[in-house]
């Protein structure tokens, strides 16, 4: 057994352990990295992926080149799935390739001073007097044991750490339910034939999308709820509204969490970020750059911790606080407002389309962006006679329209409890039983709409 003594131990060399380990060690303490799989491997699963380009100032990474990029795309359009209708915005998203970007992050974590050690798996945190000390770990030479103040779980979606722990109010340790991710399935496709939108197409009724990706081929792709099959068999559906066919030459795919995050992230010398936080966009399931928001917090918040010696619950607690008002808040209201929009019938998001001010240019892009649903108070009412026109016709069922407006309403009240997320661990207990309730009327209106997918595509 060979032992080691550093500052933090974070295990997974993903974008979140990894980009938080660079800023950790750029203010100069000592972080080792702990990663099961090899590093060459990282990314070649999900192979290409999209970032906005002004993450990239805000994070302050520097932009990609050759490789990597593989193409920067200049709009997003969400389609009504008719084809009909469109709403563009203009922004830049680079396309670029996983696995060159991972090289890129390792090598600035690592000339800041951080060490990854790849084939170590994380076995258990190790405790004294209840507070964690240090890791245990094993790898191809042999078991490791690190000592450490601060232990970081950036394992992803199964959280390895988060799930060893014994019960806690301030760490949820259950396991990510099947129910609860979102299987993404992607063909790469080649010889297209027919008309192909440019750069970003989505398809909300699918959540379903297309892309450019490597050289010529283009990206198909959709999420689907729990069911690799099911994934398979909704990309199919989707693929077979497009204007285009194409021939796949390869395929691949993985989960994203799809619930809401732990309602704390931390405890006292632990810190949760990353999909092992299910910190991901509610609308695509993206989770770089939401993560990459957590960890530049969650690396602020233990550099101040870590001068001071204080690796308390009461000390980390910024981190919490931070986050879950101002990112965590609006995806909230996002996570529990979504599932009601998604699952409205493809006649009933055909008609919203062609209802001025309900997807416009303004809305994508802010939903993108800034992770709000944009719509002003003048739009909105001027959107009414023409929605009261489609429920009077049939095109829009009062059911549907209940659904969004009570999932609305818990959403926004759900919003309000996070921007005001208690500034200290003392007020905790009792915010918690305020949101709990409210995450079980969304949960339960989600998995709802996921079991009628399941049905549908089983
Ligand atoms: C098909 C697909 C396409 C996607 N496309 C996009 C996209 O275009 N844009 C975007 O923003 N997001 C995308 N996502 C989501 C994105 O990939 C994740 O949100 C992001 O990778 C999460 O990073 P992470 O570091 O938190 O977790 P991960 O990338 O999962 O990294 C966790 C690391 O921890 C390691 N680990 C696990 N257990 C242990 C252990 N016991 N000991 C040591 N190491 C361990 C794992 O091997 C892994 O390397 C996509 C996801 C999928 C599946």
């Amino acid at each position: 057994m060979s032992v080691r003594e550093v500052d933090v131990t974070i295990v997974g060399a993903g974008t979140s352990g990894t980009y938080l380990a660079w800023r950790l060690a750029e203010a100069g303490y000592r972080c080792l990295v702990l990663e099961k799989d090899e590093l060459e491997n990282l990314g070649t699963r999900i192979g290409p992926f999209h970032m906005e380009e002004e993450a990239f100032e805000r994070f302050g990474i520097p932009l990609p080149e050759g490789e990597e990029l593989l193409h920067r795309l200049e709009t997003i359009t969400m389609w009504s799935p008719d084809h009909r209708n469109r709403a563009t915005a203009r922004f830049a998203t680079l396309d670029m390739d996983k696995p060159a970007f991972m090289r890129r992050l390792h090598s600035y974590a690592r000339k800041a001073g951080a060490e990854i050690l790849e084939k170590v798996e994380f076995r258990r945190v190790i405790r004294e007097k209840g507070f964690p000390a240090g890791v245990e770990a094993s790898g191809s030479e042999g078991d490791i044991e690190v000592t450490c103040r601060l232990v970081v779980d950036a394992s992803g979606i199964d959280g390895a750490v988060r799930t060893s722990l014994p019960d806690s109010p301030w760490i949820e340790n259950d396991p990510i339910a099947d129910l609860d991710t979102l299987i993404v399935y992607m063909e790469s496709w080649g010889d297209l034939q027919g008309e192909v939108g440019a750069d970003i197409n989505s398809f909300l009724h699918f959540q379903g999308w297309y892309a450019p990706s490597y050289g010529d081929e283009l990206i198909v792709g959709v999420g689907m709820p729990a069911s690799p099959e099911g994934a398979r068999k909704r990309q199919q559906a989707f693929a077979a509204t497009l204007p285009f066919t194409g021939r796949a030459v390869s395929s691949t795919g993985g989960r994203v969490p799809y619930r809401r995050p732990p309602l704390s992230l931390l405890d006292s010398g632990l810190m949760v970020v990353g999909d092992a936080a299910f910190l991901n966009k509610p609308f695509n399931g993206e989770g770089v750059t939401s993560a990459f928001t957590a960890c530049a917090i969650a690396a602020e918040v233990a550099a101040d911790a870590l001068a001071r010696d204080d690796l308390t619950r009461e000390a980390l607690w910024p981190y919490n606080a931070r986050y879950f008002r101002d990112q965590g808040a609006k995806f909230a209201f996002l996570a529990a407002a979504m599932p009601a929009v998604v699952s409205l019938s493809q006649e009933e998001i055909d008609f919203l389309f062609t209802v001025p001010g309900i997807f416009s240019e303004e809305g994508t892009r802010a939903l993108n962006l800034e992770y709000e649903l944009k719509s002003d108070p003048a739009t909105a009412l001027r959107s009414l006679p023409a929605l009261l026109a489609g429920i009077a016709t049939g095109k829009l069922r009062p059911g549907s329209v209940a659904a969004i407006v009570k999932m609305g309403m818990t959403a926004a009240t759900l919003r309000k409890l996070y921007e005001a997320y208690p500034e200290h661990p003392v007020a905790f207990g009792a915010w918690a039983e305020k949101v709990k309730p409210l995450w079980e009327k969304a949960d339960a209106a989600r998995h709802g709409y996921f079991r009628r997918l399941l049905r549908e595509y089983e």
